[in-house]
């Protein structure tokens, strides 16, 4: 059984490096549980050299542990040139033999905003000021995942902070309609947070311009992300209410 993960585009922002830790985790978990993990062969592939870097150093290492922990192998460094139905080829035509493959693209921008008017990044994001409005329009904003974030090599897309982009494009359409200069903008708060269920545990990782850490929180760590799952899902849909910041 293989599992890789992929960067294809030319925005780093939008690769998903700890989705594809924590489904790897999971996966060697949930066989480990029925007894049969024995049976199977599990390599984390990418093609670049250090998977995982934008989180730092120290989770870099961290997670390197963790896949020799796990007994997980690791193929990297190679370009991808296709799958075919049994195996991963690289570019030199060497191949990874597969019964499954398991893959997340690095994404590029909606298909909807090539015929759009609108200006966008190389890989196809809109173009934003900090505060959200598309570059060359006065009353237009962008927010979350489709915008081309802008800010420090290790920029991930991530859920809070397409809220906090939200929260600022609501903001500072008001302050318009005021009349008034005050603006929010989302690149002061640029940050890595996210919880890395591994199935039996977790791994808290953070990283903005000062520290960056990860955090191993065995066994509770596991709840605690299920806990947020269901939290995040109750709150947006109004069945409980939300705590102020989180
Ligand atoms: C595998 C994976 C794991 C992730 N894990 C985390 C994590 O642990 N923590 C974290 O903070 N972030 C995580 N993220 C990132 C996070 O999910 C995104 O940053 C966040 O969802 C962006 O929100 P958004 O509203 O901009 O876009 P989305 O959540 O993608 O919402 C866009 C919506 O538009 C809809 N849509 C698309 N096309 C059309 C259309 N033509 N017409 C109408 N509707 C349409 C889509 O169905 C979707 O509902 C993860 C992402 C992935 C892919």
């Amino acid at each position: 059984m293989i599992y890789l993960y992929l960067v294809t585009n030319a925005d780093k922002s939008a690769v998903r490096g700890g989705p594809a830790f924590e489904l790897m985790f999971n996966i060697h978990n949930y066989l480990k549980k029925k007894g049969i993990r024995q049976s199977f062969e599990l390599t984390f592939f990418a093609p670049m050299e250090e998977p995982g870097a934008r989180m730092g150093k120290n989770a870099l290492s961290m997670l390197d542990k963790m896949l020799k922990k796990y007994n997980i192998k690791k193929h990297l460094g190679k370009k991808i040139k296709e799958f075919s139905s049994e195996a991963i080829v690289f570019e030199d035509d060497s191949k990874l033999i597969a019964d499954l493959i398991l893959f997340i693209p690095a994404a590029n921008g909606h298909s909807v905003l090539t015929n759009s008017d609108l200006p966008l990044s190389e890989a196809g994001f809109i173009k934003i000021d900090d505060s959200g409005l598309v570059s060359g329009f006065t009353n237009v904003f962008a927010i979350g995942d489709i915008a081309a974030l802008e800010g420090p090599e290790w920029t991930a897309k991530q859920g809070h902070i397409a809220e906090l982009m939200g929260r600022n494009a609501a903001f500072n359409i008001s302050e318009i309609e005021k009349g008034s200069s005050k603006r929010k903008g989302y690149q002061e708060h640029l940050n890595i947070l996210c919880v890395m269920d591994t199935g039996d545990g977790a791994a808290f990782v953070f990283r903005n311009d000062k520290k960056a850490f990860m955090l191993p929180m065995p066994i509770f760590g596991h709840w605690l992300k299920q806990g947020w799952g269901k939290y995040a899902k109750m709150t947006k849909v109004g069945k409980f209410p939300r705590i102020p910041g989180m």
